[in-house]
């Protein structure tokens, strides 16, 4: 029994529903109602460092070639990212390119350059970049989508408005109420996002502590004048005090917020708006007219902010797959390929292992 239908549950759902018996519990009457559905959906292999990357790289061979019928539209898009820097951020642009360079075709791009590809940009804003050209655009969408239809062509169900309220572990099987009734599991497997510390202690497993982690972002078409290239990069602050994409006819600008939030149904706070359009106008120098849409979603991190994937050390009836922070559709693939053979006892794929991926990292052990 999957608890939460998020990107992160539905995976979980896909890899398991043709191995046994399924069942998905969300307590929204819509599966990606949370975090799933309010991403900047974009794939940057070293976005989230050396712990995230392994995951994120073995997602790559799903979202170019996903399974026959997965999905009739393509996961996939191509986008490109230049991390834009000024003289003063040079340590960081260091660091940035030295953890990038792992990656084909990453290289530090003159300011001309920069400014060719991206002619909206303010050339005192900037001294140079580092281009991503692999960083591409997700459909996140289609990938939730795909994982719900595939998991329910294999006889999973997945039953919304069915929050769990309790769990009670006797006889070797879990006793489960939710606000739609009674059900019975063999395992709980955690997939809450920001909920995932309230469903362990509503399954009286010790909680880890995660933090939920509000980020806004705000759309707005291009404001007039200024150039534009629906087919450009994200740009990226190499310290990543904002990044912005094209999106429609205008942009999505993210003020890249962190700020520490309770699990909720996040709300896009004033402030974090003011500073993701102030952050737009001082590098384009252009001014934002009128805003499109506005949404926050939480990130939610575990202490060390390294994914949790593993059965709890004191219940081991109950699986954390916990902490996706701001990578929980670029790693999704991976991600749940592992968690489902760690959940079956099964041995790690070859795909998985030629990419470095080890489970140990991730072990929810490290945190009792
Ligand atoms: C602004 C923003 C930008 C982002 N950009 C990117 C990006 O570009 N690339 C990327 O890879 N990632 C990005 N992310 C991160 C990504 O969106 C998350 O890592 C991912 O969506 C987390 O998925 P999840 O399934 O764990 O959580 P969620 O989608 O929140 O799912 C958890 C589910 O659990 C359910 N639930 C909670 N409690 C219960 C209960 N008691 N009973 C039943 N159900 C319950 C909730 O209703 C919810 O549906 C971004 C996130 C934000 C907010």
């Amino acid at each position: 029994m999957i608890i939460g239908a998020g990107i992160a549950g539905a995976g979980m759902a896909y890899r398991l529903a043709p191995k046994g018996s399924v069942a998905v519990l969300d307590m929204e009457a819509q599966a990606g109602y949370h975090t799933t559905g309010r991403s900047a959906a974009f794939y940057a292999e070293t976005y989230g460092g050396p712990k995230l990357q392994p995951l994120t790289t073995a997602s790559k061979g799903f979202f170019r070639a996903p399974p026959e019928g997965f999905s009739e539209a393509p996961l996939q898009g191509p986008l490109g990212a230049i991390h834009i820097f000024r003289e003063d951020q040079r340590e960081e642009a260091d660091a940035a390119l030295a953890e990038m360079s792992v990656l084909p075709g990453v290289r530090v791009l003159p300011a001309e350059e920069v400014l060719r590809r991206a002619p909206y940009l303010k050339p005192d804003m900037l001294t140079a970049g580092i281009d991503d050209p692999d960083c591409a655009n997700l459909d996140v969408a289609a990938l939730h989508q795909g994982y719900l239809k595939g998991a329910k062509a294999h006889g999973a169900q997945v039953l919304l408005e069915s929050g769990l309220e309790s769990a009670v572990y006797e006889g070797g099987r879990w006793q489960v109420k939710t606000r739609t009734g009674a059900l019975t599991a063999r395992v709980l497997i955690n997939t809450a996002g920001a909920w995932a510390d309230q469903v362990a202690e509503r399954a009286g497993v010790k909680p880890l502590g995660v933090t939920p982690l509000r980020r806004t972002i705000v759309t707005f078409k291009n404001p007039q004048g200024l150039p534009f290239d629906r087919h450009g990069p994200v740009i990226i602050d190499v310290g990543e005090a904002f990044y912005f994409k094209p999106e429609g006819e205008g942009y999505m600008v993210s003020p890249a917020d962190e700020t520490p939030s309770v699990p909720t149904d996040a709300q896009p706070e004033l402030e974090d708006i003011a500073v993701a359009v102030d952050h737009f106008e001082r590098v384009t120098g252009a001014t934002v007219e009128k805003l499109e849409a506005k949404w926050a979603g939480l990130r939610t991190f575990a202490p060390d902010r390294a994914p949790v994937i593993g059965f709890d050390a004191d219940q081991p009836a109950f699986f954390w797959s916990v902490g996706q922070g701001g990578y929980g559709i670029q790693t999704s693939p991976a991600w749940s390929a592992l968690a489902a053979t760690l959940v079956l006892g099964e041995d790690l794929p070859e795909e998985l292992k030629a990419h470095g991926v080890r489970p140990e990292l991730y072990s929810p052990a490290r945190f009792r």
